[in-house]
């Protein structure tokens, strides 16, 4: 790092579990790039927004609770972003603040390794800040999608800004898809014996994607492999959409396996240090194709 050193960071609260370094940070290496980013615990997030402006930070990640804040303190919104509602990148464009969402784009890129989205049957689980940017992708995509929520209100209302139908997590048992999105936080650690749903819901040839990425290997993705479905883990859209942000910030896009590696071998130090081994149970050992 020297005076000429470009600055990039994540506000969020809290923040330090954050990933996104481990993303950025490696693939400005590779790219011999003389940058740095960094994690920004954020509480006063107009300040924070002014320290953008201020120090001329040259871009910026934005996660929770920050990402619908911050829409109000950005000079400009993407269109996906003004319509999804919820901002995860900031950058410079003209001398004004921009806000972007790269979730969408993160979960379709990953969802497409693996399977064709245009017209497919697709259910939902969740209606949070990740499932909302998900539908808003998969509208694109021409997909009939089910937004299934514990909180039944919240589906509807998605479901209704996008045409989409909604359900109660209880009724799910009733439907049959081609692809099936865990974008609750159920089967997150320290929950990670719990699954969203009951595996008997689960068909040979699904895709089935769950946007958990601690663990890796949910308890959802276990039953689906069990089953024979198609899984994709967590760490495909945080990949992804961390791709997508440096294309943003930089008009090139990394090399998305070298960030899948750099965020494998992150979760690897993570469970040695908390002392909770690598094993298969947490995800680990873990094969780059499932
Ligand atoms: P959020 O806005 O807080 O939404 C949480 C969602 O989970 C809501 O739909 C909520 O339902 C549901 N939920 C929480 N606890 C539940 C429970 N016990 N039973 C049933 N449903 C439950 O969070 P988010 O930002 O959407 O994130 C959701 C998950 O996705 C987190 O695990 C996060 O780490 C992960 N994520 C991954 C990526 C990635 O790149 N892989 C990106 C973003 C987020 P209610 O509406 O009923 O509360």
């Amino acid at each position: 790092m020297n005076a000429a050193t470009e600055m990039y960071g994540v506000m969020g609260n809290p923040v330090r579990h954050s990933l996104s370094p481990v993303i950025h940070n490696g693939a400005f290496r590779r790219m011999g790039r003389n940058a740095v980013y960094l994690a920004f615990e954020v509480t006063d997030l107009a300040a924070a927004v002014n320290g953008i402006r201020g120090l001329g930070i040259r871009g910026m990640s934005v996660t929770i609770p920050h990402k619908t804040a911050i829409l109000s303190l950005l000079d400009e919104l993407d269109d996906v972003a003004a319509k999804i509602g919820a901002v995860n990148t900031v950058a410079w464009r003209d001398g004004k603040l921009v806000g972007y969402n790269t979730d969408w784009q993160g979960a379709l890129s990953a969802l497409e390794q693996k399977t064709v989205l245009q017209g497919k049957r697709v259910v939902l689980l969740g209606a949070g800040g990740a499932a909302r940017a998900i539908a808003f992708g998969l509208k694109q995509k021409e997909c009939r999608v089910f937004i299934f929520n514990r909180s039944l209100a919240k589906a509807a209302d998605l479901a209704a800004e996008l045409g989409f139908v909604h359900g109660s997590l209880a009724s799910v048992e009733t439907l049959d898809a081609d692809i099936l999105i865990n974008a609750t936080s159920v089967g997150m650690a320290p929950n990670d014996g719990e699954s969203p749903l009951p595996k008997k819901i689960l068909k040979p040839g699904m895709t089935v994607m769950d946007i958990v990425y601690s663990p890796l290997r949910t308890k959802l993705l276990q039953d689906g492999e069990e089953k024979g479905c198609r899984t994709i883990d967590g760490l495909e859209m945080l990949a992804h959409q961390g791709a997508f942000q440096e294309e943003i910030w930089l008009g090139r896009k990394p090399d998305v396996a070298a960030i899948r590696e750099d965020l494998r071998r992150a979760l690897i130090e993570k469970h040695s240090v908390s002392g909770d081994p690598p094993n298969a149970k947490n995800g680990f050992p873990l094969t780059a194709d499932r």
